[in-house]
């Protein structure tokens, strides 16, 4: 049972927060932190179908203690940003890229696909009902979370028969405190992230948390980040925690690990590929393994590192860390292939460098 179109009841939020807290809380936006008024909701049952698609009031769910999700972490989630383009426009990055992924979570998670148009006009139907809540300084953006959970009670391992899709918005600057500056990352040499028939393609809750305890011994190694390695021979390149990732060779070309069901496919990643050979970059998604990046930093081979993503964009690799030491990458500074990249794909972003792959959705009288 499937519905593309279904009408939204928008049920404007009865005291929203007054402009002037909202305002001065734009004044120092850290992420995921603070909330716009709106939510999209859109519920599916097994008899019904997608249904009851409504934007209403940011408010809890009830959920019953047997909630599927609560016990089997049926979940799945994307991440997208609405930018205020330096023009005054509301814009989306490739949603429509997020709308698509989603489904392929849902379909590995045993999920009911939402209908990309559903999905796009949930997305697009709260941005209309918090735009206000898009920040326009440089930097900043509306952080949009789509998600889906199953929301039946029972006890016993099935798919879930009922489940919420809901769409929230926050308001955010740098991803990272230290701003722009480049981010150090703790090689985990213990932990996986995810290994072959697993879960590592899809973006689900599951995989965040079984990467937590990898993500606060970075914390205790002084790290910013954790950099995952294969599950099998724990020697290749995989990706961070939550962000894909790349090197920049002295010859002028990138490299970055290859999808195959164990790495999250970014749009990110995606577009600064195309990004990349736009420029006259060569790209090769090939394995690499991480002692040769230790030997190519150390030879000169590779000159730069980054990870990317949409919550942090681009975010330059200073120092990586592992049990046997660490090295400094590009003296510990953002290198100009990566700034390069950066400025592009962010110009994109806010409307102020031509959009030549037609990436922008603009939100029409937003
Ligand atoms: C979301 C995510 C990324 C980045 O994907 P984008 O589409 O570029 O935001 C990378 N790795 C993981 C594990 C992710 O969850």
């Amino acid at each position: 049972m499937q519905q593309d179109a279904l009408t939204f009841a928008i049920r404007p939020n009865a005291s929203p927060m007054p402009e002037a807290d909202r305002l001065k809380a734009f004044e120092n936006l850290g992420f995921g932190t603070l909330f716009s008024d709106h939510m999209a909701v859109i519920r599916w049952s097994a008899d019904k179908g997608w249904h009851s698609a409504e934007v209403t009031a940011r408010a809890p769910f009830p959920l019953d203690p047997a909630a599927a999700v609560l016990h089997y972490a049926q979940e799945i989630f994307e991440g997208m940003k609405a930018y205020r383009a330096a023009d005054g426009r509301a814009v989306l990055f490739r949603p429509e890229e997020n709308a698509r992924r989603f489904n392929e979570s849902a379909r590995r998670m045993a999920m009911p696909e939402l209908p990309e148009a559903l999905f796009l006009e949930a997305v697009e139907q709260l941005v209309r009902a918090d735009a206000k809540w898009i920040p326009a300084a440089e930097g900043s953006s509306l952080y949009l979370r789509p998600f889906m959970f199953a929301s039946e009670a029972f006890l016993g391992v099935r798919p879930s028969k009922e489940y919420i899709f809901c769409v929230i918005a926050s308001p955010v600057g740098p991803y990272f405190k230290g701003g722009a500056k480049p981010v150090s990352i703790w090689v985990s040499e213990h932990y996986t992230r995810a290994a072959a028939g697993g879960t590592g393609a899809a973006k689900c809750g599951g995989n965040y948390a079984g990467s937590l305890v990898a993500q606060a011994a970075a914390y205790e190694h002084g790290c910013d980040q954790v950099v995952f390695l294969d599950a099998a021979e724990h020697r290749w390149l995989e990706e961070l925690g939550g962000m894909n990732v790349f090197i920049v060779m002295a010859d002028g070309s990138l490299v970055t690990p290859p999808l195959g069901g164990t790495i999250l496919p970014g749009i990110t990643r995606k577009s600064l590929i195309a990004l990349a050979k736009d420029l006259g970059y060569t790209v090769r998604e090939e394995r690499y393994a991480f002692e040769d990046w230790k030997a190519d930093v150390a030879s000169g081979k590779a000159k730069e590192a980054f990870a990317c993503g949409t919550a942090a964009v681009v975010a330059a690799i200073g120092k990586v860390k592992s049990p046997d030491g660490e090295f400094v990458i590009n003296a510990g500074e953002t290198g100009p292939v990566t700034a390069k990249l950066r400025d592009t794909l962010v110009g994109i972003q806010r409307g102020q460098t031509n959009d030549a792959h037609g990436w922008l959705k603009v939100l029409e009288g937003v």
